[in-house]
């Protein structure tokens, strides 16, 4: 798709699975390679019935590894789950997603926004800055209102279309206004899918720094450098921390960088930090609500009612895709799912028809 969009690629440099432990026991490299083997080798062996009713915090607590490798295991799905390892549902590890280093990590080189840019270059009628706050469908059609927005008569917005496709995440669905109201099953489930939280930092260093990866097992959080669209180290320091406890730690609800900088400091000594610390953090953001969904055992067996139409309501967003749930990939790839559907739903309104 980036190929497909001239949006330019670049090696990240550093690996996203093993670590270097800081403020802990050390693991070595070929350990945190074992301890990946051990998790896939334990996942292939679960019966079906016993992995839908496992979660990751059980299953990684009974894994047979040392404790400085289950902790940096823990540490690390902890964050990337954001959330509790015990609400988690087994089947997010799916055939061992995380449990194995991937050869070289890309990164959109001018940031994951061009991706998001260069789509909306094709799109022409953009309108940023609107929140759709009612959703209205029949069979006819869909009207959408939207507040918010420049120049926008009276405050709201109104939208009419044959059909639509709504990718805002489920936190934010489950809360909007359908007329009527969504299928009692699919408004039953976007309600009861929990949502993660997690928040990260970004710091500007003085110097091109050395590449690392570094997992503070404690907190827990890890940060990281990488290469540039260049080839060359970029002179930045970003971190990430997954799961409620951690965001309470850092104090990154309060919005202030510095608790976290002081522990970053701490851990990259030979680092110089300049200028600003940016931090966001997702729990506090109004149109996010947390960063992805955490499924749960139960969200995990109605899997297939969130990413199923409702008459003419196509549903997009990484809630939607199911083992690619909480990823680019899925949010990109249930787009076009969810523009297949909308283009049979269409079809069949109005046979013959070439969409
Ligand atoms: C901190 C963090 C780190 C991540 N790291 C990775 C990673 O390393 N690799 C990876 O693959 N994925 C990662 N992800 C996940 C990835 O970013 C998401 O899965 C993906 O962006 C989800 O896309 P989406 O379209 O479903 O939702 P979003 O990107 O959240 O888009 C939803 C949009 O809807 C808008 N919106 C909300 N409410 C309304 C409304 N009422 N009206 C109109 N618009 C509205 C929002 O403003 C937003 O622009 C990370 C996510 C976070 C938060």
């Amino acid at each position: 798709m980036a190929r497909d969009l001239g949006v330019a690629l670049a090696p990240v440099g550093i690996g996203f699975i093993r670590r270097e432990v800081a403020a802990g026991t050390p693991v070595a490299e070929a350990e945190q390679e074992e301890a990946e083997r051990v998790t896939r080798e334990a996942l292939a062996r679960l019966d079906d019935v016993t992995a839908r009713r496992l979660t990751l915090g059980p299953f990684v607590d009974n894994l047979p590894l040392r404790d400085p490798q289950r902790r940096l295991l823990r540490a690390r799905l902890q964050g990337s789950y954001g959330a509790d390892l015990g609400t988690i549902a087994l089947r997010s590890l799916g055939g061992g997603f995380g449990t194995e280093e991937s050869a070289g990590y890309l990164r959109a080189a001018a940031g994951n926004q061009s991706l998001g840019e260069a789509m909306a270059r094709r799109l022409g009628d953009l309108r940023l800055g609107r929140e759709v706050v009612t959703v209205g469908w029949s069979e006819r059609g869909v009207s959408v209102l939207a507040a918010g927005g420049e120049g926008v008569q009276g405050g709201t917005e109104a939208l009419q279309a044959e059909a639509a496709v709504l990718a805002v995440p489920h936190t934010i669905l489950a809360r909007l206004e359908f007329r009527p109201a969504l299928p009692e099953a699919l408004g039953r489930a976007l309600a009861a899918l929990p949502m993660g939280v997690a928040a990260k930092l970004a710091v500007a260093t003085a110097a091109p720094p050395p590449l690392r990866a570094r997992q503070d097992v404690a907190v827990p959080y890890w940060c990281w450098t990488g290469r540039g669209a260049d080839g060359h180290a970029r002179s930045a320091l970003t971190a990430f921390a997954g799961s409620r406890a951690p965001l309470e730690t850092l104090r990154t609800a309060e919005g202030d960088p510095g608790p976290w900088l002081a522990r970053l400091r701490a851990l990259n000594p030979d680092l110089a930090f300049e200028g600003d610390a940016l931090l966001k953090d997702w729990s506090v953001d109004p149109l996010a609500r947390g960063c992805y969904s955490a499924f749960d055992n139960p969200s995990w067996d109605r899997t297939d009612l969130l990413s199923r139409p409702a008459g003419r309501l196509a549903f997009a967003g990484e809630h939607t895709a199911g083992m690619e749930s909480g990823t680019m990939e899925g949010a990109l790839r249930s787009g076009l799912r969810a523009a297949e559907q909308v283009r049979a739903i269409l079809s069949a309104a109005r046979p013959g028809r070439q969409s």
